[in-house]
């Protein structure tokens, strides 16, 4: 680090605000001014498959408003697109900064990048600055007595409480906003990009993208969270906190998510602070383990062959399996690019358990569609659902989907929503159309085989093969 930091860029990747913010703070604590920038990087967005990505739309609606508030502040916001390998030593050298501030992120492809940028940087003579932001323990923080990594959340989750301190681990971070650079002095750095310029359509969002939304939302929750515990397994309705999106993009800080909890101090708070821990467990998973990006991470499991068939998978991802709730899941996760975390656990388990399907399917189809998608916690998520995991779930308890739906949306109230054809059923018939009688099917307009498919296969008849498939690789 320069004796005397006249200009810093801070790079902000998962970090799209200006409060709260770790790189920010850190580069107005040590430089003269500072630039933010953000980079579109096409290794990213090539990978795409969906034009209309709802990702894209997030990010791009997201950095308009931060610039908005840059431009309120005499600043402005530097936008680029290409391999940052290129932008951000370039950036550098174009803003003649001496110091490169970013916050620092786990996945595989993300600290490769940032190693890259590094020695690229250390080339040039512009020292790179990397800062906690993202989590509030990061991986290697959270170690067991004997310094080792855990593969089990309840002990993970007790050292994090053991180890965390509000006020070094939870406490705000606010930049110096004074410390802008002025606008005029970064003029031609950056371009105003639409969203058509970087190849893609503008995508639903069924959430308010932005910092301003996301403090919005926290505070919405706010109001709630002491029922948190108790209702947050039930589907219809508005019972968690819906920020994992704001998470994701950094939109909020996830110290301020946990300083409210720890404020509230309810139950139900606690019991969402239980959730964000979760969020942690997974990344310190996978940084630790990268391998399960492909593989289990349970290695007695890494070679067992999924009979499920192609034609059961694409049921399963358009919402027509012919179990309503898992069709009205999946139905409002194409619609959205959201789904409620229980109907998560009841998708990936039928997919994996009832169709035999292989859960990389399922965790590739979620990383497309999901607003909220991150690589730890979807990973985590599926490998849970299918027993391959760490801490997975048993590989004997496997959940029925009708007993779910009869237990998390009694009243049939999400599948109403989401499977209009059902609608009209009464009773138990609208978790389990086959259970309704014939007058009941036909009072409610329903022709089983033609206005809402038969099931595709038998829970019943699935559940020992799954179990025998799962302990055959066990032996
Ligand atoms: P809340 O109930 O309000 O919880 C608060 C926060 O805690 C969430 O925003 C999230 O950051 C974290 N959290 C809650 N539950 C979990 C969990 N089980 N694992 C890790 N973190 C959790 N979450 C993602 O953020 N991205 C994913 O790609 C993702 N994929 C998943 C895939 C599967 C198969 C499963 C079973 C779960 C997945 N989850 C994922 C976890 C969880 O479903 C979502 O975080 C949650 O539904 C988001 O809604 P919320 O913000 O209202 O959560």
């Amino acid at each position: 680090m320069p004796s005397r930091v006249r200009r810093a860029l801070c790079w902000i990747r998962r970090d799209l605000r200006l409060s709260d913010h770790a790189a920010l703070a850190h580069a107005t604590s040590i430089a003269e001014e500072v630039a933010v920038a953000f980079v579109f990087d096409p290794n990213i967005l090539d990978a795409l498959e969906d034009r209309d990505d709802r990702r894209v739309t997030f990010i791009h609606r997201s950095l308009q408003e931060l610039d908005r508030k840059l431009h309120e502040r005499g600043s402005a916001l530097v936008v680029r697109r290409g391999d940052p390998l290129s932008e951000i030593p370039g950036l550098a050298r174009e803003l003649g900064a001496d110091c490169v501030v970013t916050a620092r992120d786990y996945e595989p492809y993300a600290r490769q990048r940032d190693e890259a940028v590094r020695k690229l940087l250390a080339d040039q003579g512009t020292d790179f600055t990397t800062v906690k932001d993202s989590v509030v323990m990061e991986p290697g923080q959270v170690l067991t007595q004997d310094g080792g990594t855990y593969r089990v959340y309840t002990p993970y989750s007790k050292m994090w409480r053991a180890h965390f301190s509000p006020a070094r681990d939870a406490a705000d971070h606010a930049p110096d906003l004074t410390k802008l650079v002025p606008k005029e002095s970064i003029a031609g750095a950056s371009r105003a990009w639409s969203l058509e310029d970087l190849g893609f359509d503008e995508g639903k969002l069924w959430l308010e993208p932005g910092e301003d939304a996301a403090l919005q939302a926290l505070s919405e929750f706010s109001t709630r969270a002491a029922a948190y515990g108790e209702k947050r397994d039930f589907p219809a309705g508005k019972h968690t906190s819906a920020l994992s999106v704001h998470f994701r993009f950094g939109t909020i800080s996830i110290r301020e998510a946990v300083r409210t909890a720890l404020e509230l101090g309810s139950k139900g708070a606690d019991k969402w602070l239980a959730e964000l821990i979760w969020r942690e467990f997974y990344q310190d998973v996978l940084f630790h383990n990268p391998q399960v990006v492909d593989t289990t991470f349970n290695p007695q499991y890494a070679g067992i062959e999924y009979p499920g068939t192609e034609e059961h998978f694409r049921a399963w991802c358009e919402g027509r399996t012919g179990y309503p709730l898992v069709d009205a899941a999946m139905r409002c996760l194409n619609q959205t690019g959201w789904m409620h975390n229980r109907l998560r656990m009841v998708v990936a388990s039928f997919l994996t358990k009832d169709l035999l399907v292989d859960y990389r399917q399922g965790e590739a189809y979620f990383a497309r569609k999901l607003l909220d998608f991150e690589l730890a916690s979807n990973n985590g998520g599926w490998q849970w659902a299918a027993s391959v995991g760490a801490d997975a779930q048993p590989y004997f308890r496997i959940f029925n989907p009708i007993l779910q739906s009869l237990k998390f949306d009694p009243d049939g109230e999400f599948i109403r929503e989401w499977v209009p054809e059902l609608r009209d059923l009464k009773g138990k018939g609208i978790h389990w159309p086959l259970d309704a009688s014939s007058f009941e099917l036909l009072e409610a307009g329903v022709e089983l085989g033609k206005d809402y498919p038969w099931p595709i296969v038998h829970h019943d008849l699935q559940r020992p093969k799954a179990i025998a498939l799962l302990e055959s690789a066990r032996k």
